[in-house]
C-alpha cells in the first residue's frame, strides 16, 4: 500500500483502537482483483436489485424527497417496518417511539453499542463474531467477553451453559447473531429459551443483529428475539435492507426496541447520523409494503446454496451444514494442513476462487481448518469457482 510520509507539524494521535488494521474482507477482495479470482470472499451478491425498487426510487427523488428525513426515518418506512414485524413475528412496534431507521445494520449495531455500554461494562460477544461488534464495545470503553460456539460434526451452536458461565455482575449486554455469520447457524427456540433463563431478573440488555432473518432454509423458522416478549423487552433488534433485497451498498437499515431503549439509541443517533438518505427510505416503503420479495428469498438462496452444494460433493472439502445466511462453511484440513488465513490466500492466488478464513472472526484467531464461501451470486459464478475448486 501506498503511503504519504507524514508532515512534521501533525501531531501524534493516540489511537483510540490500536488492533484495528484494514479488515480481511477488503485484504482478500483486492487479491481477487489483483489475481482475477472469482470473489466469493466478502459478502455481497454480484447481481441486480428488483428493477421495481430502482423504480421506485428514482420516482421518490423526482418527486421531490430530496431533503432531511425525519430524524427517526421517513414515517412511510416505519409503517411499513412495524407492519413487516408484526406479520412475522407477531409483535408490535410503536412506529413513533420505536423504530429508528439506520444507515445500514452496522451504524444501528454500532449506536447501540454506544448508548448502552459504559465504561468498564462487559458485553459478551459469541464467537466466531462478525467484525464490526468489537471496535464498538473499545470505542464505548467496553470490555469484550467471548464465548466460543461448540464445534462437532453437526456444526457450531451456541454453548449456553458457557454463555451463563461469562455473566458476571458487569455484564451489560449481550450480542446475538442469528442467522449467524459466518458459520450459518440458525438459532432455535431452545436456544431462545436457554437465553431468556439466563437474563430473567437481571439488567442485562440483548443486542440481535438478524440481518440475514429472510434467509433461513429447509422449512427451518427464523427466531426472532422479536417473537419472544420476553426477550424483545429488553433487546434491540436490528436488520439490513442492504442484504434483504441485494443493495448493500445503499447502507440502509433499521433497529427497534421499546421506547425507553429507543429514546437513548436516538440520542447518540441524533448527533452521529441525524438521518438517513430520503429517496432511498421512501423507495423502500413502496417496496417493503410487498411481502412476496422477502418471502421468496429463502427458496431463492436455498437454490443457490443446493447447486453450490452439490458442486463441492465431490471435492475433499468437508461441508458444514448452512442454514442459514448466504455463506457456506468448509473444512480443508483433508486437503491441506495449512492455516486458515493461508489456505485463504493459496485458494485466491493458485485456485482463484477468494475465500475468507474463520479464524479472522475470533479476537485470538482461532484456528478449525475451516474457510467461508459466500454463495449470493449468479449461477455462472458459483459454476466458475466450483470448476476451479474440483482440481483440489
Ligand atoms: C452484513 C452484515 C452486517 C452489516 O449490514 P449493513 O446493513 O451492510 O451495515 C451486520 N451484521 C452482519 C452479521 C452482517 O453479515
Amino acid at each position: 500500500m501506498h503511503t504519504q510520509p507524514s508532515h512534521p507539524d501533525t501531531p501524534v494521535l493516540k489511537s483510540k483502537l490500536p488492533a484495528v488494521g484494514t479488515t480481511v474482507f477488503s485484504v482478500m477482495s483486492a487479491l481477487a482483483a489483483e489475481h482475477g479470482a472469482v470473489n466469493l470472499g466478502q459478502g455481497f451478491p454480484d447481481f441486480d436489485c428488483d428493477p421495481a425498487l430502482l423504480s421506485a426510487v428514482e420516482t421518490a427523488m423526482r418527486a421531490g424527497h430530496n431533503q432531511y428525513a425525519p430524524m427517526t426515518g421517513l414515517p412511510s418506512l416505519r409503517t411499513a417496518i412495524a407492519h413487516k414485524i408484526a406479520a412475522c413475528y407477531s409483535q408490535q412496534y410503536d412506529i413513533d417511539s420505536e423504530i429508528t431507521v439506520t444507515a445500514g445494520a452496522t451504524q444501528a449495531l454500532t449506536t447501540a453499542i454506544l448508548c448502552a455500554v459504559h465504561p468498564g461494562d462487559e458485553v459478551i460477544i459469541i464467537e466466531p463474531a462478525y467484525d464490526s461488534y468489537l471496535p464498538a464495545i473499545e470505542l464505548a470503553g467496553g470490555l469484550a467477553v467471548g464465548v466460543p460456539m461448540q464445534l462437532d460434526e453437526h456444526g457450531y451452536r451456541v454453548d449456553w451453559e458457557a454463555l451463563a458461565d461469562a455473566v458476571s455482575p458487569r455484564t451489560r449486554l449481550i450480542i446475538l447473531n442469528t442467522p449467524h455469520n459466518p458459520t450459518g447457524t440458525v438459532l432455535r427456540e431452545s436456544d431462545l429459551r436457554a437465553l431468556a433463563d439466563i437474563v430473567r431478573g437481571t439488567d442485562i440488555l440483548l443486542l440481535s443483529d438478524e440481518v440475514y432473518e429472510h434467509m433461513v432454509f429447509d422449512g427451518l423458522r427464523h427466531e426472532s428475539v422479536c417473537r419472544h416478549p420476553d426477550l424483545a423487552a429488553r433487546a434491540f433488534v436490528v436488520s439490513s435492507f442492504g442484504k434483504t433485497y441485494h443493495v448493500t451498498g445503499w447502507k440502509l437499515g433499521y433497529v427497534v426496541a421499546p421506547a425507553p431503549l429507543m429514546a437513548e439509541f436516538r440520542k447518540v443517533h441524533q448527533y452521529n447520523v441525524f438521518s438517513v438518505n430520503t429517496p432511498m427510505q421512501a423507495g423502500l416503503a413502496t417496496h417493503l409494503a410487498d411481502p412476496a420479495p422477502y418471502r421468496d428469498l429463502p427458496a431463492f438462496y436455498q437454490r443457490k446454496r443446493d447447486l453450490f452444494r452439490a458442486g463441492l460433493a465431490g471435492t475433499r472439502f468437508t461441508l458444514l451444514p448452512a442454514d442459514g445466511t448466504y455463506f457456506q462453511c468448509v473444512r480443508y484440513t483433508a486437503i491441506s494442513p495449512i492455516l486458515e488465513a493461508d489456505f485463504a490466500r493459496f485458494l485466491t492466488t493458485e485456485i482463484g476462487v477468494a475465500a475468507i478464513p474463520v479464524s479472522a472472526f475470533y479476537r485470538h484467531g482461532q484456528e478449525s481448518g475451516i474457510v467461508r464461501f459466500c454463495f449470493a451470486k449468479k449461477d455462472e459464478t458459483l459454476r466458475l469457482a466450483l470448476e476451479r475448486l474440483a482440481r483440489l
